[in-house]
């Protein structure tokens, strides 16, 4: 740690998220002494989402479980923080930030941890506002959690996680589930093929129906729910449907401020973006990673939370950067899945113990057989494990990592030189 700011500047983060909340959290526990706003355009205190779509969503989770920044510790932290206020304007040249309200904040360093929001359908406008959810917020989870208390069947658009997890909750809740996923494989973006298969064989011997390769031609308002009409003409209808579709990076304060954008704000190892007093972190970022060798903007619980940090440490004058290898995982049927590195960029796959048996972990190589990532079920020591090991650029022998007598950690290895 080098140069620490004066007692007079002020930091302002925009966003009110996982990311923002421990921008501002972690400036603090380094010893930032001067003025600290935070600036969020939901009403709630900086919360992480990851229970939205499994048991807050169930009914069995709460709002203080998930709540990351509680008003005690903003008090006890000195973060002042103006919720339910959305920023509009930056002005760099005079380093100024606006609200929608009219207020005004002059900053020395600006963090925006703006995030992203659920995709839309074209047209969504003119379908029943009760009928359709999309699913980031918590007020979006409350909504569908009451949805779903009264309803018999669910539509899902899209096969990725959160359409899983969501699926799978509606489950538990003795609701009817359909996925309809347009590519000919779930979570085809980033899983390989024998995780799709996987994923698929799980929901269908909970009951949902999946629907994959097939686009959406149609969708409509019933007097009591939703009707689409897929690409081949089938019609599927149901109480509620929810939009499972992908975000868009929440850009329109950088744009409008002039920053490199790339699918994300562009950012460096230590979160700064193309104006060296501003950074940025969380699922609005695009850094350079160094495991995948070329740069990401990753939508997962980890990446916000140690993106953040690097970030306000860096802004502290720190020298770390921010070097993980993706993490992400999920929960569906009381499953556990952990994805680490990027397995959909692998080509072949090796199974230690059954994973589509319920436990065992699948490591992922391309065709030069470096291991690009590898997904755990119900296998989190198996994996975490590995993730040392890849860490320290190596990997074990694929041929070892079958060997299920063998603990992980006594396999053979060897080095794993990254895609570049
Ligand atoms: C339902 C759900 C389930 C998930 N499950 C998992 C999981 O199991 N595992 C996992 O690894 N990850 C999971 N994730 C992903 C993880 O939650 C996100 O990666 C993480 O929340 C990103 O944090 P963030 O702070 O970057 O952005 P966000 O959480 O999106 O926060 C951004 C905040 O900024 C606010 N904001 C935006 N623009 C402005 C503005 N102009 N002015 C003021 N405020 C603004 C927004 O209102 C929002 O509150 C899940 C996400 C969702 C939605």
């Amino acid at each position: 740690m080098t140069a620490m700011p004066e007692r007079e500047t002020t930091y302002v983060v925009v966003g009110g998220g996982q990311a923002a909340a421990w921008i501002a959290r972690t400036l603090r526990a380094e010893g930032f002494a001067g003025r600290l706003v935070l600036i969020g355009e939901e009403r709630h205190w900086p919360y992480e989402r990851p229970a939205l779509s499994k048991d807050f969503l169930q009914g069995t989770g709460s709002v203080e479980a998930i709540t990351l920044l509680t008003p005690a510790l903003a008090e006890e932290a000195r973060i002042e923080c103006w919720l339910g206020q959305r920023v509009v304007s930056v002005d760099r040249e005079a380093r100024i930030v606006t609200t929608a309200d009219g207020r005004t904040v002059s900053y020395d360093t600006l963090f925006l941890a703006t995030g992203g929001r659920a995709r839309r359908l074209p047209g969504q406008d003119s379908l029943p506002a009760d009928r359709v959810h999309t699913l980031r917020t918590l007020a979006e989870s409350e909504r569908l959690r009451g949805a779903l208390a009264g309803a018999k069947r669910l539509l899902v658009l899209g096969g990725g996680w959160i359409g899983l997890e969501v699926a799978a909750t509606a489950r538990a809740l003795g609701v009817g589930a359909t996925v309809v996923e347009v590519a000919p494989r779930l979570c085809a973006r980033t899983m390989p093929p024998v995780v799709s298969d996987w994923l698929h064989a799980l929901h269908e011997s909970h009951g949902v129906r999946v629907v994959s390769g097939v686009g959406v031609s149609g969708v409509a308002a019933m007097s009591d729910g939703v009707a689409v009409t897929l690409a081949d003409g089938e019609r599927l209808e149901a109480d509620h449907l929810l939009l499972g579709i992908g975000i868009e990076p929440e850009v329109g304060l950088a744009a409008a401020m002039g920053l490199a954008l790339d699918d994300g704000i562009v950012v460096d190892a230590q979160g700064r973006t193309s104006d060296p007093r501003v950074f940025a972190a969380g699922d609005v970022a695009r850094h350079p990673n160094a495991f995948a060798g070329t740069s990401l903007r990753l939508e997962s619980w980890a990446n916000a939370q140690n993106q953040a940090i690097v970030a306000a440490r860096a802004a502290l004058g720190g020298a770390g950067v921010y070097a993980d290898i993706p993490w992400f995982w999920s929960d569906q049927y009381g499953v556990n899945v952990q994805m680490l590195g990027l397995p959909g960029m692998g080509t072949r796959a090796v199974a230690r113990g059954t994973p589509e048996a319920g436990s065992g972990c699948w490591l992922m190589l391309d065709e030069s057989g470096i291991v690009t990532g590898a997904v755990a079920v119900n296998a989190a020591r198996d994996l975490r494990v590995l993730r040392k090991l890849l860490e320290d650029g190596r990997a074990p022998l694929p041929d070892a990592w079958a060997d299920t007598a063998t603990p992980v950690q006594r396999l053979p290895s060897r080095p794993n030189i990254i895609m570049r």
